[in-house]
C-alpha cells in the first residue's frame, strides 16, 4: 500500500506559493487574508493557528479577529462589509463552526464572493458548478491535488464519495464529477453502504465517525482518501478509515494526509484573491 503524503505535497505547494507572494509584492500587492474566530472552541482556534502559521511560511498577511463567544451578529455582518471594503485585505475566512446563536449561513454569505478565501459563497459553489474559475472548497481541492500528485487517473473511474456536507462530502462529488468521474454520493439514508463502496476505483470518505469503514469497505486495489479527523481517548488523531486487512492500494495517513492539503489549498485561494485584485 503506498501511502500518499498530504505534508509532503502540500510543503511543495506552499514553496511554488512562496515565489507566487514574491511576485505580487514586485506588484505592490502585498497579499493579505483576514481570519475571524468567535469564541473559544479549542479546536477552532489549533486550527487558526495552523492557519496563521501557513501564511508566515508563504509571507501572507495574517490579520486576525478573535472576538468573544457573545459577540452579536450584527457585529459581525459590520466586521465583514468593513474587510469586503478594504482594498489591503484580498481574502477573508470566517472559522466555523459559529456559537449557536450566530446563522452561519447568512454571515458566510456576507463575505464578498471574490474575497471568499474558504470557496464556500453561494456564487463559487454555482461557479464550481458551471466549471467556471472560483476559490474552490480547500477540502475537496485538497484531495484532487493529491489525486493529480499521484497520478491517479480520475477519467472513467467508479468514483464514491461517503458524505454530503456542503463543505466536503457535495463539492468533492462535483469536483470528480468534472474531472470525467462515475461518481456516486452516500449519507446516512444510503442502503448497503459496504456494497456501494466496494464499487469504488476511488473511494473518498467524509463521514465524520472515527474508524467507521474498516477493509469490508473497500474493493482491493482501491484508492482511499480519508478526509476525517478524529482525537482519541489517547490523545492522538485518527480517521474515518481502519483499513487494517491493507485493501487499499493507495491511502491518505491521518494526519498528514488531507488536513495539511486542506491549508494548502486555503493558502492559494489567498494568493489567487490577492493576484486577482489586480486585473
Ligand atoms: P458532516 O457535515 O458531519 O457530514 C457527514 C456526512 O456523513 C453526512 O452527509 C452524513 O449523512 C454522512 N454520514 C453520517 N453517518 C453516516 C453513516 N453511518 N453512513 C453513511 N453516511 C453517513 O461532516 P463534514 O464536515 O463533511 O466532515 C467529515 C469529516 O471530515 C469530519 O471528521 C471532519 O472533522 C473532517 N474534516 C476534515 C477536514 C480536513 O482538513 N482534514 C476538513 C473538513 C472536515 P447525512 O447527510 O444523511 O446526515
Amino acid at each position: 500500500m503506498q501511502m500518499m503524503d498530504g505534508k509532503l505535497v502540500s510543503e511543495e505547494i506552499l514553496e511554488k506559493l512562496k515565489l507566487d507572494v514574491e511576485d505580487c509584492r514586485k506588484q505592490d500587492i502585498d497579499p493579505t487574508l483576514a481570519v475571524i474566530l468567535v469564541g473559544d472552541d479549542p479546536a477552532s482556534a489549533i486550527y487558526v493557528k495552523n492557519k496563521e502559521k501557513a501564511c508566515a511560511k508563504v509571507g501572507i498577511t495574517s490579520l486576525a479577529y478573535r472576538l468573544p463567544a457573545d459577540t452579536q451578529e450584527r457585529e459581525l455582518l459590520d466586521l465583514l462589509a468593513d474587510l469586503n471594503e478594504r482594498p489591503d485585505v484580498h481574502a477573508i475566512l470566517l472559522q466555523l463552526p459559529l456559537p449557536a446563536h450566530l446563522n452561519s449561513d447568512r454571515l458566510l454569505a456576507a463575505i464578498s464572493a471574490e474575497k471568499d478565501a474558504d470557496g464556500f459563497h453561494a456564487a463559487n459553489i454555482g461557479k464550481l458548478l458551471l466549471q467556471q474559475p472560483a476559490p474552490l472548497p480547500c477540502t475537496p481541492a485538497g484531495v484532487m491535488e493529491l489525486l493529480k500528485y499521484y497520478q491517479i487517473d480520475i477519467a472513467g473511474k467508479e468514483c464514491v464519495v461517503i458524505g454530503r456536507s456542503n463543505i466536503v462530502g457535495k463539492p468533492m462529488a462535483l469536483m470528480l464529477l468534472n474531472a470525467h468521474g462515475t461518481v456516486t454520493v452516500t449519507h446516512s439514508k444510503t442502503r448497503d453502504l459496504p456494497a456501494v463502496c466496494r464499487r469504488a476505483d476511488i473511494l473518498v470518505v467524509a463521514v465524520g465517525k472515527a474508524k467507521m469503514i474498516t477493509s469490508d469497505y473497500i474493493k482491493p486495489g482501491a484508492v482511499v482518501i480519508d478526509v476525517g479527523i478524529h482525537r482519541m481517548e489517547n490523545g492522538k488523531l485518527c480517521g474515518d478509515v481502519d483499513d487494517s486487512e491493507g485493501h487499499a492500494a493507495y491511502l491518505t495517513p491521518v494526519p498528514g494526509g488531507v488536513g495539511p492539503m486542506t491549508i494548502a489549498m486555503l493558502m492559494k485561494n489567498c494568493v489567487t484573491a490577492a493576484r486577482n485584485s489586480a486585473l
